[in-house]
């Protein structure tokens, strides 16, 4: 079920204990700022979370709240990890969704990043 993005972080997230340690994930990369890790469900041959460490709900809270250096530390980890993974060459698809009408279903911001094969049209009908 979608969250609603403007309710205070919740601390229980799935990711904040990911992020805690509290439950295992197939870790990519790691930083100061940022953890990547596959997605429990691909929808890609490569499907990869990227969340900031700090405690935000969407992109939305986030573009507001956090600091110069979370950001900028957030945005180059996301470029780092496609370039990790060599998406670069063959392109990729970034994604974040936020609330009801994003289908955001985990109160944490995260960015999904797709690659592996053509992606196809931006969005469904
Ligand atoms: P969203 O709809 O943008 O909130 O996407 C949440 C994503 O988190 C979905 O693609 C899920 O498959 C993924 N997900 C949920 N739980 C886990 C988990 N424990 N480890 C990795 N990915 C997860």
């Amino acid at each position: 079920m979608a969250i609603d993005p403007t309710l205070p972080y919740d601390p229980q997230n799935i990711f904040a204990k990911i992020l805690r340690g509290e439950i295992p994930c197939k870790r990519v990369y790691e930083d100061d700022h940022a953890l990547a890790f596959h997605d429990i469900a691909p929808q890609a041959p490569i499907h990869v979370l990227v969340i900031p460490k700090g405690a935000y709900v969407s992109w939305d809270d986030f573009s507001g709240r956090a600091g110069e250096s979370e950001i900028a530390g957030f945005v180059r980890a996301v470029g780092h990890v496609a370039r990790q993974l060599g998406l670069v060459s063959p392109g990729y698809r970034l994604l974040a969704n936020v609330g009801r009408h994003g289908g955001q279903e985990v109160a944490h911001l995260h960015v999904h990043l797709f690659g592996g094969r053509p992606l196809g049209r931006m969005i469904s009908p």
